[in-house]
């Protein structure tokens, strides 16, 4: 991590999907089940390498974008909810979202449907002990654990086609430094 990495004193906001499994909120792309309270990331798969997780040049951490999800974006499927997380730790910066070290959910959206999915995410939600908001709360709801990168410290998106992979982020923005979950 580079002696520059910008030190922030409050955990940082990030916003993500997941897959509702039986009783079970699992990583939409990752085979990773969120548990209860504080989540520390691993390298994974065949090349994990030793230490703290994320690594530059690695695709490991808890992956969170810097806005909701659009509210429609779960809609329409059993499985997809949305939802806040506070993240700090070593955190990589990238143009729409960051990859962090330490992640705990915060808040997840209820659908807007009363029905099945509703009261499977409530029982999952109090399980791991999340409220759950509606989701134009879930902004505000997500602001009471920490701050959204400032739009300053956000790589700019240099990739001209917005659907591919983004290219390296400048590197004196790579990394933050978040201190942490404010006490409740
Ligand atoms: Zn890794």
């Amino acid at each position: 991590m580079p002696a520059t990495a910008p030190d922030l004193i409050r955990a940082v906001i990030g916003f993500r999907q997941w897959r509702l499994h039986g009783e079970e909120l699992w990583s939409l792309h990752a085979d990773d089940r969120w548990g209860r309270g504080l989540q520390t990331a691993r390298c994974l798969g065949e090349d994990a390498h030793d230490g703290a997780a994320p690594q530059n040049g690695c695709t490991c951490g808890f992956y969170a974008w810097y806005s909701p999800t659009p509210r429609t974006a779960s809609l329409g499927t059993s499985e997809l909810v949305g939802g806040a997380v506070a993240l700090w730790g070593q955190v990589e910066l990238h143009a729409h979202g960051v990859r962090a070290q330490h992640a705990m959910i915060v808040a997840l959206a209820l659908p807007f449907s009363w029905g099945a999915k509703r009261r499977r995410l409530v029982r999952v939600a109090n399980a791991l002990e999340v409220p759950t908001v509606p989701a134009r709360k879930l902004n505000a709801a997500a602001l009471e654990h920490g701050d959204v990168i400032p739009r300053s410290m956000r790589p700019p998106d240099t990739t001209p086609n917005k659907r591919a992979a983004p290219g390296p982020p400048d590197p004196a923005r790579l990394y933050a430094v978040a201190d942490g979950l404010r006490r409740r």
